[in-house]
């Protein structure tokens, strides 16, 4: 997969994109992530990307002219083509404004063979580029951050980890939190249901099995691959219950599932 990131602030890719996954993808020729600096694609001797807003109003705009072009030489398929899917490509501009970025958009950009990062800054960027030159608008989450940077560092290794062979065990990635259709058999046997379905993650425990008077649950060190399974199951309901309780509407959850949240539920009065 190939990847680029567009931005006034290029040194700060220095670090997200140098360790982990998102490194061990590009040294195994996994992906290709290159970072280009907007001012390169500015023709005036200040470099200038940015201007006042047209209407008046607080803060500068990024300018549209050199995101088009530098686009331009990045050689993306025309956006009639990516928003029908005939060219496996996306130009995503970062913004407050955008639909949320989640597991399920991750797993979609990973089924592309080009995507394109777009950073915006200072209030935003010039309307155009969201209305002709990108094919959607992302947000990590509701808030407001300075620039597109963290955003784009984000999506890039949600995305990354995605990759066939980027992550050392692969099912890992099938069964955590927000992974939907997990169909896979853990390393030590105990079966998939166990896993996300669209829940979060089970919490993990490892050695020691005792410590400082906290001590791992006892079916964990069962070896019993049924009791393990249930366990790991009903604590995942437990948290998403607590937590993300919006996402056991979407999760897939068996009868029993449903009995031990009624029971939780039912114990709550
Ligand atoms: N005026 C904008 C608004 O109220 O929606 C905020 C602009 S923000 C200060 C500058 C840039 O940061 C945005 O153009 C966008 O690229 C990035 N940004 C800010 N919050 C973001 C978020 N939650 N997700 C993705 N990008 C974000």
């Amino acid at each position: 997969m190939k990847a680029d990131i567009v931005t006034i602030f290029p040194d700060f890719f220095r670090g997200p994109l140098e360790y982990g996954i998102t490194r061990r993808a590009q040294e195994m020729g996994l992906a290709a992530i290159q970072v280009h600096d907007l001012r390169e694609f500015t023709h005036d001797r200040h470099r200038t990307v940015d201007d006042r807003p047209f209407g008046g109003g607080e803060g500068m705009v990024l300018k549209p002219e050199p995101l088009f072009e530098c686009l331009e030489l990045l050689g993306v398929a025309p956006r009639e083509e990516r928003l029908a899917g005939r060219a496996k490509q996306s130009v995503v501009l970062l913004s407050a404004q955008g639909q949320r970025f989640t597991q399920k958009v991750a797993s979609e950009l990973v089924l592309l063979d080009h995507i394109v990062l777009v950073c915006g800054r200072y209030e935003g960027v010039d309307e155009r580029v969201a209305e002709c030159l990108a094919d959607r608008e992302l947000s990590i989450g509701d808030y407001v951050l300075s620039g597109g940077e963290m955003a784009a560092a984000v999506i890039v290794e949600a995305v990354m980890r995605l990759l066939p062979g980027a992550v050392g065990n692969e099912a890992s990635t099938q069964q955590e939190s927000f992974t939907v259709d997990a169909k896979v058999k853990a390393s030590d046997g105990a079966d998939s249901t166990c896993g996300s379905n669209g829940l979060l993650d089970y919490p993990h425990y490892t050695r020691p099995a005792e410590f400082s008077g906290m001590a791992v649950p006892e079916a964990l060190l069962s070896g019993n691959h049924e009791e393990i399974r249930r366990w790991r199951r009903q604590r995942a309901l437990e948290k998403t219950l607590r937590n993300r309780p919006d996402l056991l509407e979407g999760a897939s959850l068996s009868e029993e599932d449903k009995r031990f949240l009624a029971g939780i539920k039912n114990n709550r009065g």
